[in-house]
């Protein structure tokens, strides 16, 4: 049984064919030129297409879509950060345009799912998932089985408090983790630094133009030992590394797995956040532990969605 899995961004909406091992037969992308929900539903509609017609005669049964933001019953999307949504019947649009059935799930629950099943993750039981990309989040598998708490949003990585009374996050609360370490909260904190007066290499590095800001410029700007890019970049490491660490405590998993746009582009930071994690652990719970990179890069969440589409 072949299945569709679409992976959502804030630029490109991704389809692809995926088979029953989490295989991409075929893909394809669409540039998300208007972020309203009718248009963003038609360029899904545009991959979706793309991607059926490059595999060829197989039937596909079923269509997963992985998307960041906050999710409501029937994949309406409540809160969608990337494409400043807010209450959009997205799965009731989606499904009515592709004339199929389509589960709507978290984007990283879907790039987890696919790790878990195709990638890093294949065969443990006991394991933690970390995604560093435009947020954080997280996935806990416990005994084999997915860890969703009473209200299903166990595993809310990117919003433990790490600074009390903190930076304002995109779920409306302050101090969450996600603010200081998500991707779009590294280039928020850049953008408000080249507004001030300290001078920086951040504004070299790009032009001064901050569309160009980017969590590899941070780092490019932090190891170049910029001060300000410091800053950031050493609040962003340090409570990952520590909440990171903080976990592995409490869970005791023999898997940790780190992926996600930012950390799959940033090697200072994944090798930072290594040594953090390394220190922070309790001893006994560090000896259990393997840490991995994800296996998937960018295909984990088409690939998590597609597999998730017929998953109990
Ligand atoms: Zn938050």
């Amino acid at each position: 049984v072949h299945t569709l899995g679409i992976d959502l961004g804030g630029t490109y909406a991704r389809a692809a064919v995926v088979d029953p091992g989490g295989r991409i037969l075929a893909s394809a992308k669409t540039a998300l030129t208007d972020r309203g929900p009718e248009a963003v539903v038609e360029a899904i509609h545009q991959a979706a297409e793309g991607a059926i017609t490059s595999a060829g005669s197989v039937t596909i049964h079923g269509c997963g879509v992985g998307v960041a933001g906050q999710l409501g019953p029937n994949g309406s999307v409540i809160v969608g950060p990337n494409l400043g949504w807010r209450n959009v019947p997205f799965g009731a649009l989606l499904a009515a345009r592709l004339g199929r059935k389509v589960r709507v799930v978290n984007d990283l629950a879907a790039a987890s799912w696919g790790e878990l099943n195709a990638g890093a993750g294949k065969g443990v039981q006991d394991l933690f998932v970390v995604f560093v990309g435009s947020g954080v989040g997280s996935s806990i598998i416990s005994a084999g089985r997915f860890v969703r708490g009473a209200a299903g949003v166990a595993g809310e990585f990117g919003h433990i408090k790490v600074v009390p009374g903190g930076r304002l996050c995109g779920c409306g609360e302050r101090g969450c983790l996600e603010a200081y370490a998500g991707g779009h909260n590294l280039i928020a904190q850049m953008q408000e630094a080249l507004q001030g007066t300290e001078p920086t290499r951040l504004s070299t590095l790009t032009g001064n133009d901050p569309h160009k800001l980017t969590p590899v410029v941070l780092e490019e700007a932090a190891e170049q030992g910029d001060a300000v890019a410091r800053r950031i970049y050493d609040a962003a490491v340090g409570h990952l590394s520590l909440a990171i660490a903080n976990q592995l405590t409490v869970l005791n998993p023999a898997r940790l797995i780190l992926g996600g746009g930012v950390l799959n582009r940033t090697p200072g930071m994944l090798k930072r956040i290594r040594e953090g994690v390394s220190a922070w652990t309790n001893a006994n719970a560090r000896a259990a532990v393997s840490v991995v990179v994800a296996e998937l890069g960018d295909d984990s969440g088409l690939i998590g969605a597609g597999l998730l589409a017929t998953a109990e």
